[in-house]
């Protein structure tokens, strides 16, 4: 059954669209089920009406064109109580209704189970019998499970079928649902950018000169096939004489001029190389992946091996000089910080990532660099539309694909009031942050690019409250030495002297992976990483150390802080490195002072022994977006369950107050730094808590600063009491949009954090 089921999927999987997906569906379940009947009803979103949409043993003229009503029939009840009906004589029950012309009459034995995703019925799949019989308990469980599997799948070839069948209607517009991961909204054209080697994300792209694009393939070709032959060659003592048979198997793939007549072709009719090569391996890959037989199986692993050096010599031969259009919405599988690094700044408007959800490092940079982001449009089929016009709207997590005029005309006005609303902050930059009724609260800055520097001191920052090291580190190739560190920090420790910048020693690990230092694990969040991999490399960690030490030389604004710390033990051994690397240093004759040291609350365990850590260090401070994910349980990279992530969270909510009270119970400030201090609602709350300082991306700081001004600090202890009394985070979320409301703050409501 396992077996059945995983080919139905794959099947299904390499459908070129909806409707050969659903014509997949109901013959092979017919024909594994061994059934006369198997249909799939649509649920269409506007009516709630399902369509008869694909069907084996029926009426095939039908298809398409008869439905059943929410209320009617069996199947409408399958959909209306989400759950499967199992009926040996299904003329008997009282919601059968006969559909004249559909041929049904015969049939008596009824299994239908509802398709649902996400929580909502996209249809039914029902299978049918003449003979009297109710379906076993077995056959029952396979039906449901295939409807649970298929669900994905059907609702992934619907929405991106609004793009491919009707790629060629002149104005065809669709839109894609994601997550908001940085505000604004930005219209420009789509720019895919695609992992190295990797066959699925190549983009289709025509190409102008098919001739060079033969020649490319061909020598592409001929360098693996030498390749191989080196590989053989240099393997032939070393390799018992059936592995070394691979080769063999690998040379007549290559040699067998079938699929490559098949890429020459693609070429011919206008596809580039890669997309042409991506195109056939994969629909290579899928065939044999499908066989029975487990040889042949294993014959996907090796087309897919050769496909992707083919791949990697044709795009390192391919390298066109990155050019990157006037608004650029760079579009990818999953983007990383080196992708968005490439793209020069003025030409990027925005940014959409297929997976990853709003607290993914991406999209916190994106937030911090100001581009508009969309994260985790899952349905969105990216290789599809390289160039084409796209709208992404960063307040509701929505990209429009060829938008029509009106939605065009609706966005451009959107970005209009944006450019008039930052302008009109702009006057609050010399102000103080401070209440109306006088409550000084400090704002400082997150950072990693000397680029926000600037930035950020032309808006008033008060200093640093996080500058993320990995950031320069993750720009490069190999570590950077102790002088080129020190050279970097000194160079942010100068732009903000006498500011105080709090540097964070090197937090990688989890979503952060070094390309020089990779780092596999099943589960990286919950494994090596930030104080856990720098206490077991203390060579990295001192080299680091020392160079911000010297290069707070005569300058004395540093602050140093510690990620990821979950037990005392690590702080009491991180401070023993940063007073070692300290005499050392004043050994050598360095003028320095020892900088404040801090610890990061972004782990649960960290929040009950607040108060032990707090008594060993200067300051505390919250990293809201680790700690909301420990403290729920929910991945912030995982599209899947960023529903599930609210930092307005009761518990969260609890957590962070917990954290002021004891850091200020032994006398030490405490300052936030995760995304949520720089959420303007949630900053009411925070200034409640006690917070003594809140550190966010400098494009959230004026608007922080107007809400700030905008309150009276004596009434916000009683909405905090209010919000403290609620049990979900929607209600914390409607308390603030009140207040939003009330003080003239509406505008400036955004999707972070709730
Ligand atoms: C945090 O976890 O809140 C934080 C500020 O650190 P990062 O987002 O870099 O993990
Ligand atoms: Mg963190």
């Amino acid at each position: 059954m396992l077996e059945a089921l995983r080919s139905i999927v794959q099947a299904v999987n390499s459908a070129g669209n909806l409707q050969a997906a659903l014509d997949i569906i109901v013959s092979r379940i017919a024909e594994v089920m061994g059934t006369e009947v198997c249909t799939v009803y649509l649920r269409d979103p506007e009516s709630g009406r399902l369509i008869f949409m694909a069907n084996q043993g029926l009426n095939p003229e039908l298809i398409g064109k008869i439905s059943l009503g929410p209320d009617e029939g069996l199947v409408g009840q399958v959909a209306r109580r989400e759950e499967p009906v199992n009926l040996d004589h299904a003329e008997k029950h009282p919601n059968f209704l006969y559909l004249p012309g559909i041929g049904e009459e015969q049939y008596h034995s009824f299994l239908g189970a509802p398709i649902i995703h996400q929580r909502t019925v996209m249809g039914v799949l029902v299978v049918q019998q003449k003979d009297s019989r109710r379906f076993d308990e077995d056959e029952e469980a396979f039906l449901v499970t295939m409807s649970a599997q298929l669900a994905g799948v059907i609702a992934h070839a619907r929405a991106t079928g609004s793009i491919t069948t009707s790629q060629n209607v002149v104005g065809a517009t669709a839109s894609f649902k994601g997550i908001a991961g940085a505000t604004g909204v930005a219209i420009g054209r789509a720019v895919i950018v695609a992992p190295v080697a990797d066959l699925h994300s190549v983009p289709r792209r025509q190409s102008d000169d098919p001739q060079l694009e033969l020649q490319a393939f061909q020598s592409a070709l001929s360098a693996v096939r030498t390749d191989i032959h080196a590989l053989s060659e240099k393997l032939l003592t070393h390799l018992p004489a059936d592995e070394h048979a691979l080769f063999d198997v690998y040379l007549r793939i290559i040699d067998d001029g079938s699929w490559a007549a098949e890429v020459v072709k693609k070429i011919n009719e206008g596809e580039w190389a890669q997309g042409a090569l991506s195109q056939v391996m994969s629909s290579h890959i899928r065939t044999f992946e499908m066989m029975e037989d487990a040889y042949f199986k294993e014959r996907a692993t090796d087309i897919k091996d050769l496909g992707r050096r083919v791949l990697a010599y044709l795009q390192t031969s391919e390298v066109e000089p990155a050019e990157y259009p006037d608004k650029t919405i760079l579009v990818g599988e999953e983007l990383t910080a080196s992708m968005l690094g490439e793209v020069p700044r003025e030409k990027l408007v925005g940014m959409v990532s297929v997976r990853g959800s709003s607290n993914s490092h991406v999209a916190i940079l994106a937030r911090a660099m100001g581009i508009p982001t969309v994260m985790g449009a899952a349905d969105l089929p990216y290789t599809q539309i390289e160039n084409a016009n796209l709208i992404v709207d960063g307040y509701s997590g929505y990209v429009h694909y060829n938008p029509s005029a009106e939605v065009y005309e609706h966005f451009r006005s959107v970005s209009e009031e944006d450019q008039v609303l930052t302008q009109g902050l702009e006057a609050l930059r010399d102000l103080p942050s401070e209440t109306l009724d006088g409550h000084r609260m400090p704002l400082w800055v997150n950072t990693g690019l000397m680029a926000d520097v600037a930035r950020s001191l032309d808006r008033g920052a008060e200093g640093v409250g996080l500058y993320r090291t990995e950031i320069p580190f993750l720009l490069r190739e190999r570590f950077p030495s102790e002088e080129e560190q020190r050279a970097i920090y000194r160079e942010q420790l100068i732009a903000f002297a006498p500011l105080p910048v709090t540097m964070r020693t090197l937090d990688i690990g989890g979503d952060k992976a070094l390309p020089y230092f990779p780092i596999e694990e099943e589960n990286p969040f919950l494994g090596w990483r930030g104080i856990r991999v720098t206490l077991d490399h203390p060579e990295i960690f001192l080299v680091q150390v020392r160079a911000m030490l010297k290069a707070s030389e005569g300058l004395n604004n540093l602050r140093i802080m510690l990620p990821m710390i979950s037990n005392v033990q690590e702080v009491d051994e991180a401070l023993d490195l940063v007073r070692r690397a300290y005499d050392e240093l004043i050994e050598d004759g360095w003028d320095i002072t020892l900088p404040p040291i801090g610890v990061m609350v972004e782990v649960p365990a960290a929040v009950y022994q607040a108060r032990q850590l707090a008594r060993r260090v200067d300051f505390l401070s919250v990293g809201s977006n680790d700690l909301t994910q420990y403290l729920l349980a929910v991945d912030r990279n995982n599209t899947r369950v960023a529903d599930l992530y609210h930092a307005y969270h009761p518990a969260v909510l609890n957590s962070l107050q917990q954290v002021v009270d004891a850091a200020h119970a032994e006398g030490k400030p405490v300052g936030i730094c995760g995304e949520l201090a720089g959420d303007p609602a949630a900053v009411l709350l925070l200034m409640a808590m006690g917070y003594d300082m809140l550190s966010m991306n400098d494009n959230s700081l004026l608007r922080v600063k107007a809400v700030i001004r905008s309150c009276r600090f004596d009434e916000l202890q009683a909405l905090l009491n209010s919000a403290m009394l609620v049990e979900t985070a929607d209600e914390v979320k409607a308390l603030l949009r009140k207040v939003m409301i009330d003080i003239g703050m509406e505008r400036l409501l955004q999707p972070i954090g709730a």
